[in-house]
């Protein structure tokens, strides 16, 4: 029953459920995979020294300095990159710009919880692709007729990577549709998908500094593909909001992008940290699956992931459970910093040697 008069013209939709994010600041918080690192020494002194009077003035609207320092890092064209306000920006655009077919698109069925949210808001069909039990990719799942395809690589919230190969075989058996390839988790080692950009102009790759830049409060994302690609894109932005990057985004983005050996460095522990708590994990029972990116996506025989979601909370760590089926029994764990993990660690070898009876 409506209560307004003017509830028949409003859209309607099912939202996509962020991760919490508490107020509480002495919480270990490893639910929404941002980096435990800060940002670049460089982003820092840049936003001290910014000068507030400037934002009197609007910003560029073609944000070049941002796409030119991005071009620059990945070897590309300018006209070659596209920036939004977090990928979660670019991706709404890049589904409002590619995803404009009668056809479905498709995606996998266990897969970043955005998706099909965009496709609702946007009335795109779409179908899901069952993972296999692994968790991997059956290719030719994409080899039927489509209206575009998207997947992460490494996916979420599995931390499953796929090959170059794979891709590029669903690049060329689809010339009629983009593929994007949302590579939010890529540099915690997964080769990206850059590399292919000169070959197929159906290829769109989306980035973002949320996770190993360290900023996801600034808000930054990216894509890129051939020119044709990034104009199409362009041109619907202009048709929404011509200044989505704010001038100290900007700013803070080109800083950022500017420390590679910072980025690297950051990116190079994780991966460490990552590795050595796969280790704990797997002794301790956990299952998981072989992650290349900053999370884990773990279960236990013996333990059910609600039940222990809810005691890492009472223990004031919060990590992300999603009720959905085929993973309602696992947990997705952010790598934090060495002493995070630490204490996560402890407390469930706590929770382990209970079961145990030990
Ligand atoms: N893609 C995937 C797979 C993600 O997990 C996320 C993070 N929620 C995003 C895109 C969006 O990240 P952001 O908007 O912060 O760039």
């Amino acid at each position: 029953m409506s209560t307004y008069a003017w509830e028949k013209n409003v859209r309607k939709v099912t939202p996509y459920t962020p991760g919490e994010q508490p107020k509480l600041l002495s919480m270990i918080k490893l639910n929404t995979n941002e980096n435990p690192y800060p940002p670049s020494p460089k982003v820092a002194k840049v936003l001290r020294e910014f000068s507030a009077d400037t934002l009197r003035l609007y910003p560029d609207p073609s944000v070049s300095d941002l796409t030119q320092a991005l071009a620059g890092y990945y070897g590309v064209d300018s006209n070659e990159v596209f920036v939004g306000v977090g990928s979660d920006d670019v991706l709404a655009m890049a589904f409002l710009t590619f995803f404009n077919g009668k056809d479905p698109i498709l995606f996998p069925d266990i897969t970043y919880s955005f998706y099909d949210v965009w496709a609702d808001l946007y009335g795109i069909p779409y179908e899901t692709q069952a993972l296999r039990e692994d968790f991997s990719i059956r290719r030719e799942d994409y080899f039927k007729k489509n209206g575009g395809i998207i997947f992460p690589n490494p996916n979420a919230p599995t931390g499953v990577a796929e090959d170059l190969s794979l891709i590029e075989e669903i690049l060329k058996k689809n010339p009629e549709s983009v593929v994007i390839i949302d590579e939010a988790y890529v540099d915690f080692g997964t080769p990206s998908a850059v590399s292919l950009i000169p070959r197929y102009d159906n290829l769109l790759v989306v980035q973002t500094m949320s996770k190993s830049r360290a900023m996801a409060g600034m808000r930054i994302g990216y894509a890129m593909g051939q020119p044709a690609l990034i104009e199409a894109l362009n041109n619907v932005k202009y048709a929404f909001n011509s200044y989505t990057m704010s001038r100290t985004a900007i700013a803070a983005g080109v800083a950022a992008v500017e420390d590679a050996s910072y980025f690297e460095e950051i990116c190079h522990k994780i991966v460490s940290t990552r590795e050595h708590v796969k280790k704990e994990l797997s002794a301790l029972g956990f299952r998981f699956p072989d992650s290349r990116s900053n999370f884990l996506f773990v279960t236990h025989p013996d333990i059910a992931a609600k039940d222990l979601f809810a005691m890492l909370r009472q223990e004031n760590i919060i990590v992300r459970y999603f009720d959905k089926p085929r993973i309602d029994d696992y947990l997705r764990i952010t790598i934090g910093a060495d002493e995070e993990m630490e204490a996560l660690l402890s407390f469930l070898r706590k929770v382990c040697m209970k079961k145990e009876g030990i």
